[in-house]
């Protein structure tokens, strides 16, 4: 049946003067804000710290960006009473003043669009019109979450003669958000207003890395209209204030985006009951990909070029939608090859801020680090067919392309995280259809053809949860392309989707006999 129309927000159009000067001009104003700190809040107040970390700017790592207090577990219970006392009058709140809120946010970040870029672009080093199409996504959640919210809020009604069946939802109570720091605002943000639009009283702990960018999303909330204790920010160590809040008693749900790691860990220790417990918790779990583009013998390979490399290096590869796996039938193979690395080469690689970088840095030095173990274990395993080199005044690794990978190889198996892509050869389209679906993941995935039964064959056979034919396999928008995988590629159904929401309700039906 056909979709319900949803609007979507538009990006920045930067062919436009006037846009350009904006965004130079919000990036004049956020260099001058550059260091400041940033508290958590607890029951609508900006509460003192003990730990106090930087946020820098991985582009140019001796900026801070801000300094971020991180709370305790002594912070994060207190944290967690006030939501409980706030729960009772949220779930009361109406439908449309919840909806309203999301609505006011929506607005508010509209008209801070161009600052709202430019931290994302410092803090986390997401080029320039990625970090707007961002600010898109988040708009988006919350134009579309308002909008579901009041579309479940209408119920089912499923009455009889002298009987009323009323199907209708509640919330669940106490939601705890683990935000990534890869889309640091419309992650955090759509995880976020999906609790609250819902009736949870939410908890949200970004990652370190993007705390700064969080804080600004909790500005918003506040203007937006969310009362004390039904929205509380609680940036904190993962290992201790993020286990602490996932395993409390009082914790209804958890919505995480990150590593398939933590979101194992997180699915395991939710499913532990603690004394005075008398819920079981759900958990949505968004855990990341080892996703494949499958390129036949008919595809279109200068449509094929261009897609693979904005879907490998977009971000750097930083994406849990990225293509890290292309599968190349052997009659096209050499061309192939040859062709994505001309076009990996002409990429601009540099500071995220420029205008002319399509590459950024990565996260951090971990990140860093860890990505260069990868492509030191590819040339263990594979042939280097480019490797480009990049600044070293950030955290920068230059895309890399391997060719000849073994379908089982490390760097074919492992989500790497980086602008690492491997290059798998396939006898033929069923072969290669056979190697992409070899994972533990089932994300996203692409093919390029023109060859009807192939196109047929992937759209029933191809194990993903977002499958794009003769495209890009990034940039899901929301209500367009819900956004969410399966097999270890998560739990819990599609962020921009019209399932996604019921994930944090209760369904009730209720029956009277008239
Ligand atoms: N929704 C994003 C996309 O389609 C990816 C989200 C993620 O990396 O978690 O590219």
């Amino acid at each position: 049946s056909q979709g319900r129309h949803f609007v979507g927000a538009a990006d920045t159009d930067y062919a436009e003067e006037e846009d350009r000067t904006k965004a130079a001009r919000a990036f004049a104003v956020v260099r001058g804000e550059l260091g400041k700190t940033y508290l958590p809040l607890i029951n609508g107040e900006y509460v003192q710290t003990a730990e106090v970390i930087d946020s820098v700017n991985p582009s140019n790592f001796s900026e801070v960006i801000g300094k971020v207090g991180l709370i305790s577990v002594e912070q994060a219970e207190q944290a967690m009473q006030a939501a409980k006392a706030a729960f009772p009058g949220w779930r009361r709140t109406p439908v449309k003043e919840r909806a309203a809120i999301l609505r006011k946010a929506a607005d508010l970040m509209e008209q801070r669009r161009a600052e709202l870029s430019a931290w994302i672009v410092l803090e986390v080093g997401k080029p320039v019109k990625e970090a707007d199409a961002e600010v898109s996504e988040a708009i988006d959640f919350c134009r579309y979450y308002a909008d579901e919210m009041e579309r479940l809020y209408q119920g089912i009604n499923y009455d009889v003669a002298g009987e009323t069946n009323r199907y209708i939802y509640q919330p669940r109570g106490i939601a705890v958000v683990i935000s990534p720091w890869n889309f640091p605002l419309a992650i955090a943000c759509g995880m976020t207003v999906a609790a609250l639009v819902t009736g949870n009283c939410t908890l949200l702990k970004p990652a370190e890395t993007s705390s700064v960018i969080t804080a600004k999303l909790t500005e918003i909330l506040i203007d937006a209209g969310i009362p004390k204790g039904v929205f509380q920010y609680v940036p904190g160590k993962g290992s201790q204030v993020g286990a602490y809040l996932v395993s409390h008693a009082d914790t209804h749900l958890i919505a995480f985006t990150g590593s398939q790691e933590v979101g194992c860990r997180i699915y395991a220790e939710a499913a532990t009951l603690k004394p005075l417990q008398r819920h079981m918790k759900r958990v949505i779990a968004e855990m990341g990909g080892k996703n494949a583009i499958i390129v036949d013998e008919s595809a279109d390979l200068d449509q094929a070029v261009v897609g693979v490399v904005q879907s490998a290096f977009g971000y750097s590869g930083q994406k849990c939608s990225a293509c890290s796996r292309v599968v190349v039938v052997e009659a096209i193979y050499d061309a192939f090859i040859r062709r994505v690395v001309e076009a990996t080469k002409s990429l601009n690689i540099g500071e995220a801020e420029l205008p002319s970088s399509q590459v950024g840095p990565v996260i951090d030095a971990n990140a860093r680090d860890r990505i260069r173990e990868y492509i030191e274990k590819g040339k263990a395993e594979s042939q280097v067919a480019l490797e480009l080199s990049a600044p070293n005044h950030g955290y920068f690794v230059g895309p890399v392309i391997f060719g000849e990978v073994p379908p089982n190889g490390t760097i074919a198996q492992q989500e790497i995280f980086g602008p690492v892509l491997a290059v798998i050869k396939a006898k033929d389209f069923a072969q290669a259809l056979a190697i992409a679906n070899d994972t533990d993941y089932a994300l996203t995935g692409g093919l390029y053809s023109r060859t009807p039964s192939h196109i047929q064959q992937a759209q029933e056979e191809f194990e993903v949860g977002n499958l794009y034919i003769n495209r890009n396999i990034t940039g899901a928008i929301v209500a367009r392309q819900p956004f969410g995988g399966f097999k270890l590629s998560g739990v819990g159904s599609k962020a921009g989707g019209p399932d996604y929401l019921l994930q944090f309700l209760e369904p009730r039906t209720i029956t009277e006999n008239i």
